[in-house]
């Protein structure tokens, strides 16, 4: 990776940093995780941003994620698998990372929790909700969170921590609403699971108002990053 390419990552990362920082402060969170969004990015580009200190990455798609997993397994690297899944890959899911963020079936949960390898520590789990009642996309509804809930927490290889969303492209009033939503369904699970101390929400267009409305994990890609398809079609190394 040139000098350039590098400082610009730093930069980018180092602005992500501030801004989460004073959302924080401005509203008064303790604290709030950032994960590193690397999908289609190159094993150099999250070399650099690892070097920074950032110790959590997050990847969309099975087979990438498991590649740069292999390729990085120099780096402490915590992986958090955050794309949707399909049953025939859990394996992959089970055995290379420490957190799922968008589990949505019964099905599923019991073929990760049958699949983690016993010398690995329970996989961390985060229930996906479709906030905004999206038609065909990804995740459940709030009605059906308590039966999913108790269903993962009963599983002995993983660990309920909480609740994932991605909300539609929509004005801000009513992304405040999904947020808050979001947020009372946090506040009421924690209350009945121990566990429970993770709200995945934000990313690099909303992190702000996502941390206004108590999100405690936002998921970062292009605002670090930069575009996709160009860093890809520059370093043509995956
Ligand atoms: C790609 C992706 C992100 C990061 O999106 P950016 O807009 O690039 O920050 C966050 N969460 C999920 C689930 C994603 O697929």
């Amino acid at each position: 990776m040139d000098l350039a390419t590098s400082e610009a990552l730093r930069s980018r990362f180092e602005q992500v940093q501030h801004q989460i920082n004073d959302a924080c402060a401005q509203y008064k969170q303790n604290t709030v995780q950032l994960l590193a969004v690397s999908k289609r990015h190159s094993i150099e580009a999250i070399r650099a941003i690892h070097a920074l200190g950032q110790q959590s990455f997050g990847e969309n798609y099975v087979q990438e994620g498991v590649d740069k997993i292999n390729a990085l397994s120099d780096l402490a690297i915590e992986w958090h698998f955050i794309g949707p899944l399909q049953s025939n890959k859990t394996k992959d899911v089970a055995e290379h990372f420490a957190w799922m963020h968008t589990l949505e079936r019964d099905k599923i949960a019991k073929r990760l929790s049958q699949q983690r390898p016993s010398h690995l520590p329970p996989l961390n789990v985060l229930i996906q909700i479709n906030i905004s009642q999206q038609e065909s996309k990804s995740g459940i509804s709030l009605q059906d969170l308590p039966a999913l809930a108790q269903q993962v927490n009963d599983y002995d290889n993983l660990c309920l921590r909480g609740l994932m969303c991605i909300p539609a492209p929509q004005d801000e009033a009513s992304l405040t609403q999904d947020f808050c939503s979001m947020f009372q369904a946090f506040e009421k699970l924690k209350q009945q699971y121990s566990t429970v101390d993770t709200l995945s929400m934000g990313m690099s267009g909303d992190l702000e108002l996502a941390i206004e409305q108590g999100s405690t994990m936002v998921r970062v890609g292009s605002a670090i990053f930069g575009p996709r398809d160009s860093i890809i079609s520059n370093e043509n190394n995956l």
